[in-house]
């Protein structure tokens, strides 16, 4: 069975096409600059030369219909038509409190997005035209979204209730709704899998630590917390994200600097974290260097972020009442063995500790194990495939 992965974003689009049987990528690549005049689409098939080209996409229809023609092209395509393609396998950011799982995508659900783009603007009307450019150019084919938000949907109230008066809730669906949850069930899934468990029977918290970054704890299996909130934007300082800050420091801003409420997401989305503190940058590997300089900001920035994943593994273990193993996901915590120093150091009260060999001289790209022979917690860096998880329950529902 072959299946299409597709992230739409608001002027980009990632595509995968796998072999499911077998696992395999058959191609893969990304369309650059939808709507703004010069597109640039890169297109990747294993063992061949990367192809790009620099096509006009007005819309993300017209770039889908480039996806299309260079997955079926004589010289780059993988497949003979699109008829090969058996399911396609949408990422959405957010499922609201109607899609609890993964399912195959309507025009009930199209319109349900459609409502909820007041709480998810930024990624609700990309995955929307994702999924209607796939309706007119493959209407036979059958469709799945697979919701980063439904991981989340089995934490109890008292976990996604704010104390704000309750109606804000009621009313304005004001809740932790939880972010990343495809990464998070998929890592924690392959560390049962790696070490052999039954992941009914062991508590895990996830570091999903990239550009965004958030932290998931997972009892039997099912998310009972996680840092990300409403937005992407409560939990951990992350490469320009705040995290979570006295929300009374808002109206504080806004009032002496003047600042719109635009101006003053803009500052929380765009301006804090790693980039705000050091000033140096939003890349962890900038901050390190410059931290490596002696930077003090930038000393600071690193020190910032492994407190406050410190904190979360702290209150996940308490609130979880043990904890089996602790995972490092995604660029950050899967390439960069200072932060899991940082956050693994000084933490033998509750039994984690590493190897800071293994730690050092981890292997990339696959499940590596760098717990320390007397720690009672297993450490382990997975490396995330959402696409994959994604085809995985595209496939499943499909069939
Ligand atoms: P995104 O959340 O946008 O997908 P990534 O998961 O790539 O981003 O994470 C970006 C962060 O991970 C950056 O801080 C960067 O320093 C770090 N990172 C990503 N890839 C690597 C790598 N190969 N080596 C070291 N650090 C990396």
């Amino acid at each position: 069975m072959k299946i299409l992965v597709i992230n739409s974003g608001s002027s980009s689009l990632k595509y995968q096409l796998f072999d499911i049987e077998s696992g395999d990528v058959l191609a893969k690549g990304t369309c650059e600059r939808i709507g703004l005049g010069d597109g640039i689409v890169t297109h990747k098939v294993p063992g061949r030369d990367n192809y790009r080209i620099e096509p006009n996409m007005p819309s993300h229809d017209s770039a889908l219909e480039i996806v299309f023609e260079l997955l079926t092209d004589k010289t780059h395509g993988v497949i003979e038509s699109i008829e090969c393609i058996d399911a396609v396998g949408h990422r959405v950011a957010h499922g609201g409190e109607k899609y609890k799982k993964s399912s195959r995508v309507d025009s009930e659900m199209i319109d349900y997005l459609e409502t909820i783009v007041p709480i998810n603007p930024l990624h609700g009307p990309p995955a929307i035209k994702g999924m209607r450019a796939c309706t007119r150019l493959l209407p036979n084919t059958p469709q799945v979204a697979v919701f980063d938000t439904s991981f989340y949907s089995d934490i109890e109230e008292y976990g996604y209730v704010y104390a704000l008066p309750y109606e804000y809730y009621t009313e304005d669906k004001i809740r932790r709704y939880g972010f990343h949850g495809t990464s998070h069930r998929y890592v924690s899934q392959k560390t049962a899998e790696f070490l052999g468990k039954d992941i009914k029977s062991m508590k895990i918290i996830t570091c999903h630590l990239g550009n965004g970054s958030s932290i998931s704890a997972v009892d039997g299996g099912k998310a009972v917390d996680t840092s990300m909130g409403f937005t992407p934007q409560e939990g951990i300082p992350m490469g320009t994200r705040s995290g979570s800050i006295d929300p009374t420091v808002i109206p504080y801003i806004m009032k002496k600097h003047g600042l719109t409420p635009d101006e003053m997401s803009d500052v929380l989305n765009k301006k804090s974290g790693l980039l705000g503190i050091s000033g140096v940058s939003s890349d962890f590997r900038d901050c390190l260097a410059a931290a490596k300089d002696g930077n003090k900001r930038a000393i600071l920035a690193l020190n910032i972020l492994a407190t406050a994943i410190k904190k979360h593994v702290g209150a996940y273990t308490a609130e979880m009442n043990g904890l089996d193993a602790l995972v490092f996901t995604a660029g950050m915590g899967e390439n960069q063995s200072e932060i899991r120093r940082m956050v693994c150091e000084n933490m033998s009260y509750l039994g984690i500790k590493i190897d800071n060999d293994k730690n050092e001289n981890f292997t990339r790209g696959v499940p590596f194990d760098i717990t320390a022979a007397d720690s009672k917690v297993k450490v382990l860096i997975i490396p995330t495939d959402e696409e994959y998880m994604i085809a995985l329950d595209t496939e499943s529902i499909v069939r």
